[in-house]
C-alpha cells in the first residue's frame, strides 16, 4: 500500500489520541473494553474533526490547481462546512458554503448557533438553500460554483463530506496505520472499530487501511443517514477507487463493508430515544460529549451492542469519535433538562 506518495498539508496535531472508556465500560459489564480514538480534538482549527483529516489530502491539490475559493455543501448544522471555512480562513482563501435543509427540527436558533454561526465569523459566505437530504451532487451546488466563475474566481469544489471528491477517502486510509502504529506501541490490537457513517469516505477510508492487514470487515460502520442503501453502496465505491489509488493490491469485496442500519433512525439529523440515552450515559460517564446527529448514533450503536453480547468477552472496541459536538447548540431544547 502506498499512501505516502500523495501530498499532505498539515492541518491537525499529528496522530489523535487513544485512551480508554473506563467508566462506560464497567457499566457495560466489564467483559469488552472500550477505548476512543479523538478526531474531534484533532486541530487548532475551528475545532476539527473527520474532515480535518480528509482535507489534508485536497488541499494540496487546490494549491496545485491556484483555486481562490473553497466551495461546499452540507446541511444547516453541517460540521464538513465549518471546517472547509477555517481550513479556508486558515490558507487566506475565500469559501462559498451552500447550507441545505437536511433536518426536519426547529429549534429556535438552529440556523444561528454552533456550526454555522462558526462559518459566519470565519468569513465564508453562507447560502442558505431549502433543498432536503441528499448525499449526491447537489444543483445548488453547482450554482454556488458557477457563481464563483462569474464573479471572476476560481472555486475548488469540496462535495459533501469530502466523499465524492476521487482523494476523499485518503485521510482514513491514514487514520489506519496511525492506529496500528498505536496499537504497537500499545501492545495489544483492536478486534473492532466502530465509526459512524453518511457520506461514506470515512468508513471507506478505514475498510482499505485495515484491509491492509485483513481487518476490513472489523470496521463496523453505524448508519446515520436512514439511507443505508445509498450510504452503503457510497462506502463500497469510494473504497473501490481508494484502493486502487493506493496499490492497496486486492479488491474491496462486498463483504467488507459492514453497515450496521439499526441505529440511524428516526431520520437523519434525528435522534431516537436511544441516541439521547447514550450520548446522557457517554456524557455522564466519561465528561465525552456526542452529537444527536452522527456521533450520539455510533455511540448508541456500540452500547447496545455490548449490552446484546454481540462482540465476543475480552474484546477490545474502539470507537472512532469523529467530532460533532458544536451541533450540541442547536439542539439546546433536547437537552434542556439534561
Ligand atoms: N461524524 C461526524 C461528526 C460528521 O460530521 C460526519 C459527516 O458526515 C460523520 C460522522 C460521517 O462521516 P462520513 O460522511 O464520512 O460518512
Amino acid at each position: 500500500m502506498n499512501l505516502d506518495r500523495f501530498p499532505r498539508y498539515p492541518l491537525t496535531f499529528g496522530p489523535t489520541p487513544i485512551h480508554p472508556l473506563k467508566r462506560l465500560s464497567e457499566h457495560l459489564g466489564g467483559k469488552v473494553q472500550l477505548y476512543a480514538k479523538r478526531e474531534d480534538c484533532n486541530s487548532g482549527l475551528a475545532f476539527g474533526g473527520n474532515k480535518t483529516r480528509k482535507l489534508e489530502y485536497l488541499v494540496p491539490d487546490a494549491l496545485e490547481q491556484g483555486a481562490d475559493t473553497l466551495v461546499s455543501i452540507g446541511g444547516i448544522q453541517s460540521n464538513q462546512t465549518r471546517q472547509v471555512a477555517a481550513v479556508a480562513a486558515h490558507l487566506g482563501m475565500k469559501c462559498v458554503l451552500v447550507q441545505e435543509n437536511w433536518v426536519n427540527y426547529w429549534d429556535a436558533v438552529y440556523d444561528r448557533v454552533g456550526n454555522i454561526q462558526m462559518s459566519r465569523m470565519m468569513g465564508a459566505d453562507v447560502r442558505l438553500v431549502a433543498d432536503g437530504f441528499d448525499i449526491g451532487i447537489r444543483p445548488s451546488w453547482e450554482d454556488a460554483m458557477q457563481s464563483v466563475r462569474d464573479a471572476g474566481g476560481k472555486p475548488y469544489p469540496i462535495p459533501a463530506g469530502c466523499s465524492e471528491h476521487p482523494l476523499g477517502g485518503l485521510g482514513f486510509v491514514g487514520f489506519a496505520e496511525e492506529v496500528r502504529a498505536q496499537e504497537a506501541q500499545l501492545g495489544f490490537k483492536f478486534d473492532y472499530i466502530v465509526v459512524c457513517s453518511v457520506t461514506g469516505s470515512t468508513q471507506a477510508g478505514m475498510v482499505v487501511g485495515f484491509a491492509a492487514d485483513g481487518r476490513a470487515d472489523c470496521v463496523i460502520g453505524i448508519d446515520a443517514s436512514a439511507k443505508p442503501a445509498q450510504t452503503r453502496a457510497q462506502i463500497l465505491r469510494i473504497a473501490r477507487h481508494t484502493a486502487e489509488l493506493v496499490d492497496l493490491g486486492r479488491d474491496i469485496a462486498e463483504k467488507d463493508v459492514v453497515l450496521d442500519t439499526r441505529y440511524g433512525g428516526p431520520e437523519y439529523g434525528l435522534p431516537s430515544e436511544g441516541t439521547l440515552e447514550a450520548i446522557r450515559l457517554c456524557a455522564r460517564l466519561e465528561g465525552v460529549m456526542t452529537d444527536p446527529v452522527y456521533e450520539g448514533k455510533s455511540m448508541h450503536g456500540m452500547i447496545d451492542m455490548v449490552r446484546r453480547g454481540e462482540f465476543p468477552e475480552g474484546s477490545r472496541v474502539l470507537y472512532a469519535h469523529l467530532g460533532g459536538a458544536p451541533a450540541l447548540n442547536a439542539y439546546s431544547f433536547l437537552f434542556k433538562d439534561g
